[in-house]
């Protein structure tokens, strides 16, 4: 027969998914010998049948009654015990914590006939009939969604009319009666006398939380999957209300801010739990209870002192003295702050507790990535003008712009206000301080390409209403005009007007070599775990980089080269002149001549690229995007034809130019003439590129440097496109004087690529897979198009959890990766792998890369040290780290 029911003391922690957080927590603290009211938990996977049918599983309740027998054994009273009545807790708490998302019905047991019997045995009159009505009222809501509102309105109106010290227990009986006519109005029937029948509809109500629209919400947002299910604890009611010898409190064992050490918490004296929450009184600060009841105090400072030893980490309580008497009816590893998690690992590193493999474990990269960014100073902030998505976390300050010029033109901080953005808003996304848009949500243009760049950007704020033309947006009624201050906050989604302060980031400046590693603690944590990290991981990190100064900044937060190096960002801004003559080109010497003029250009850029990553590897991708990307827009090109022509001129080039937009148009860029495609059929290309590669590589052996470029061939699908390609670029290589041995390798980012990597091995010195145009072609998704029309829905919908171009599809992309790392290294066993699309910088698929057998990412300079620490955790994981408990 199935088993649905276990008492606390046959559990332990390590049972959470069957038990809850919460009910393996009671159990383990049961265990340890801690004051618990005895109790019982019952399954997730009676939660998970009854979720599935609609009704509790045969056999269930008769085995809660075998379990309620022993419960009552331990109390010494009987559940309906007309003259000593034991009252249960029935509490929700799933596998993963969802604070407030489901229910608890406290003082379940009470019925018109028990309530005197409490009264009786308590002395308190009063309390018995105050516990009654709790009761009444959190069943009616509970159970059967009886509005809070009905019984509020009577027991303001009670109060206001009691006296100084509240209603006395015969007007409490009375509105006791009063609930029960309200819960016979909207139900539609008596409140259960039956204690047995409450326990059974609690626990029935309970399974029906986890499904509330509230706890649904709560598991999108934290990625918890649906299908879990919650346990139910039922347990003894113990009384923080019955005087001032009573109370109950929340308390962690250390500061959650900030990490640092000693006993932080809240106490309310004469009072059940849910008063906290409902902050009816004010809580008091957890030493005064030192002088409200030092023995307590004394015992609870010790258990939390057992429970930090046990867990090996801060742990939060709940706890409620009934007339000075301990009780424990919480624990769990507590929720931190991303300063506090670093601050704390260190600690109990220093203080034995765990290893620094384990600290390393402790902390994310995404809370390393947090960390790095200035916040604001809130106190004295204004009432923000709007909330948008917080979409690239930070904090920014500055005039509004409301165009990409204006923002490269300014001087002082800007934040570039648009609608939405495009790859033509990039220099202003350069300058600004912050992008504020509003249309668009996590994974928009804007945010993707501000989180790339360490931007802080809030999107989506769709009470916007930008009229560029007049220079000014409105909010409601409230005009912002272009050069006013405004204020963004990349977490919380906030938009202030005028200047809030901002505090730099001290771990970007320690990161950056401004502050040194003892600067304070939470920077001496970042300092000592990272080094951990660095000294553990297998897999190296590289970043995305295409200038010296981008070159620079890497490798000071601590890349170990570039893993990519767009070449046509090279082609852009002035340079865009020299592109189009090339694709005006008619006849071999034209296209000759403009590819000479492009020469000189891209070596000085590499020459310089060279230089600020001497010693270390330089992947250089070859030109990759459509040509007709350099020319400017088709509907920009037509109006200005017919303006010209429409005056009697002649349109000259701009006529050549629209005429080769048209010849070059495309239907699906994506899928078009790109990549190796164009380097195969524009004669010249790619050899000006490899030329210029190997000419400035020439130039820095010359200058006594060690110039290390590797030369990558983008999109290719099969193996003769690279034949082709390379057989090329070595004639060419082998042209230039003093040129270094310079590895030719390829993008795996065609699926066709992956599954024949095998082959394509024999002419690739390396892979990097290009995760973003990969996931591209394999869930054929165009991303511009999807992003915005339906992953919202998608997302929503619990198709994906996270969107694939965040953080990488293991199941399906994956997989092609790991296909096509076995077959790769089975042709080429000394064949280099990494990754170099936006996954690099991803702490989860960095742990999936480093599985994977790659030996490097390469993300953005600004995630370099969030992909070292989870490239370091990665390891301790695989159990590749070290045990060094120093
Ligand atoms: P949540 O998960 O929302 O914190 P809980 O199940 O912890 O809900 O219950 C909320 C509050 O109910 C607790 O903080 C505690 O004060 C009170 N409570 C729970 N169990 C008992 C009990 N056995 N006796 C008295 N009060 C209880
Ligand atoms: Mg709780
Ligand atoms: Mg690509």
């Amino acid at each position: 027969m199935t088993r649905y029911v276990y008492d606390f003391i046959e559990g332990d922690r390590s049972r959470a998914d069957l038990l809850g957080g919460k009910g393996a927590n009671l159990a383990e603290m049961t265990r340890l010998g801690l004051p618990v009211p005895p109790g019982f938990t019952v399954g997730t996977d009676a939660c998970r049948a009854y979720l599935a049918t609609g009704s509790p599983p045969a056999g269930l309740f008769a085995e809660v009654d075998t379990h309620l027998r022993r419960v009552e054994e331990q109390v010494g009273r009987r559940l309906g015990d007309p003259h000593d009545p034991l009252l249960l807790a029935v509490r929700s708490g799933g596998r993963y914590s969802m604070p407030g998302m489901m229910e608890t019905i406290l003082d379940i047991g009470l019925t018109d006939v028990t309530v005197a019997g409490l009264a009786a045995r308590t002395g308190d009159a009063r309390f018995a009939w105050d516990s009654y009505r709790r009761l009444i009222q959190m069943f009616g809501r509970t159970v059967h969604g009886v509005p809070a509102e009905e019984f509020d309105h009577e027991w303001a109106a009670l109060r206001a009319t009691a006296g100084p010290d509240g209603p006395d227990a015969a007007q409490l009986r009375d509105l006791v009666s009063t609930y029960q006519k309200i819960f016979l109005r909207v139900v539609g029937h008596e409140f259960p006398q039956s204690p047995q029948e409450q326990l059974r509809q609690a626990v029935c109500s309970v399974f029906a939380s986890w499904n509330s629209a509230r706890a649904r919400i709560y598991r999108r947002r934290e990625h918890i999957p649906d299908d879990l299910g919650t346990a139910v604890n039922v347990m003894a009611m113990v009384f923080g209300n019955l005087g001032p010898d009573s109370g109950t409190g929340v308390a962690f064992t250390r500061d959650p801010a900030t990490g640092l050490p000693g006993v932080y918490g809240d106490y309310l004296p004469d009072a059940q739990g849910e008063d906290v929450v409902a902050g009816i009184r004010n809580t008091v600060a957890l030493p005064e209870l030192a002088r409200l009841d030092p023995a307590s105090f004394r015992q609870l400072t010790g258990i939390m002192a057992t429970l930090e030893r046990h867990y090996r980490d801060l742990c939060d309580v709940e706890f409620t003295i009934e007339r000075g008497r301990l009780w424990m009816l919480q624990t769990r590893v507590g929720k931190r702050t991303a300063a506090a998690a670093f601050v704390i690992a260190a600690q109990l590193v220093d203080e034995g507790l765990i290893t620094l493999d384990e600290a390393l474990c402790r902390v994310s990269g995404a809370q390393l990535d947090q960390l790095m960014f200035p916040a604001f100073d809130l106190a004295g902030a204004p009432t923000p003008l709007t909330v948008g998505v917080g979409a690239s976390p930070g904090a920014a300050a500055g005039r509004v712009v409301f165009d990409s010029a204006a923002a490269t033109a300014a001087d002082g901080p800007v934040i570039l206000v648009r609608r939405e953005t495009n790859p033509d808003d990039l220099p202003g996304m350069i300058a600004a301080a912050g992008v504020l848009t509003a249309r668009g949500g996590k994974t928009s243009h804007a945010a993707v390409v501000a989180r790339g760049m360490g931007r802080t950007c809030v999107c989506g704020a769709d009470a916007l209403v930008i009229d560029p033309q007049r220079g000014e947006f409105t909010v409601g009624d409230r005009v912002v005009r272009a050069g006013e201050v405004i204020s963004i906050d990349g977490t919380t989604g906030r938009v202030y007007p005028g200047a809030v302060p901002v505090q730099p980031s001290p771990v970007a400046r320690y990161l950056a070599g401004e502050l040194a590693p003892q600067a304070d603690p939470l920077v001496a944590a970042v300092h000592r775990l990272l080094g951990h990290a660095d000294a553990v991981r297998r897999l190296g990190v590289r970043a995305n980089a295409d200038t010296a100064a981008d070159a620079r900044r890497a490798r000071a937060l601590g890349a170990a080269g570039i893993g990519l190096c767009r070449t046509e960002h090279m082609f852009l801004g002035g340079r865009r002149e020299l592109v189009e003559r090339l694709i005006l080109a008619d006849g071999p010497d034209a296209v000759a001549g403009a590819l000479a003029a492009l020469l000189p250009l891209q070596r000085a850029d590499f020459t310089e690229l060279l230089a600020a990553m001497d010693g270390l590897p330089v992947t250089i991708r070859l030109i990759d995007p459509p040509l007709h990307e350099f020319l400017p827009p088709l509907h920009e090109l037509t109006a200005r034809v017919a303006r010209t022509e429409a005056s009697g001129r002649d349109p000259g080039r701009d006529g050549e130019l629209l005429a080769a937009v048209r010849r070059m148009h495309e239907a699906n860029p994506m899928l078009g003439l790109r990549g190796v495609r164009l380097g195969l059929v524009v004669p010249g290309l790619f050899a000006m590129q490899v030329r210029a590669v190997a000419e400035a590589a020439a130039q820095r052996v010359r200058d006594g440097g060690d110039p290390r470029p590797e030369i990558m061939v983008p999109l290719v699908g099969d193996v003769r496109e690279l034949a082709v390609v390379r057989a090329e670029a070595e004639r060419v290589l082998a042209t230039v004087p003093d040129a270094p041995a310079v590895p030719i390798g390829t993008m795996i980012e065609v699926p066709r690529a992956a599954l024949t990597a095998g082959q394509i091995a024999t002419q690739a010195h390396f892979f990097s897979f290009g995760t973003n145009d990969l996931t591209q072609l394999t869930w054929a998704f165009s991303r511009d198009d999807v992003e915005g029309s339906f992953f919202g829905a998608y997302l929503e919908r619990g198709i994906f959890e996270v969107s694939p171009f965040e953080s990488l599809d293991t199941a399906g992309v994956g997989q092609l990766v790991r296909l096509a790392v076995a077959q790769g290294r089975a042709t080429r066993p000394e064949l280099t792998v990494g990754v170099c699309g936006e996954h690099g910088g991803d702490p989860d698929s960095v742990a999936f890369f480093a599985d994977a057998g790659l030996d490097y990412v390469s993300c953005s300079p600004y995630r370099v040290p969030v992909a070292r620490l989870a490239a370091g955790r990665a390891a301790v994981a695989a159990g590749t780290g070290t045990s060094d408990s120093r």
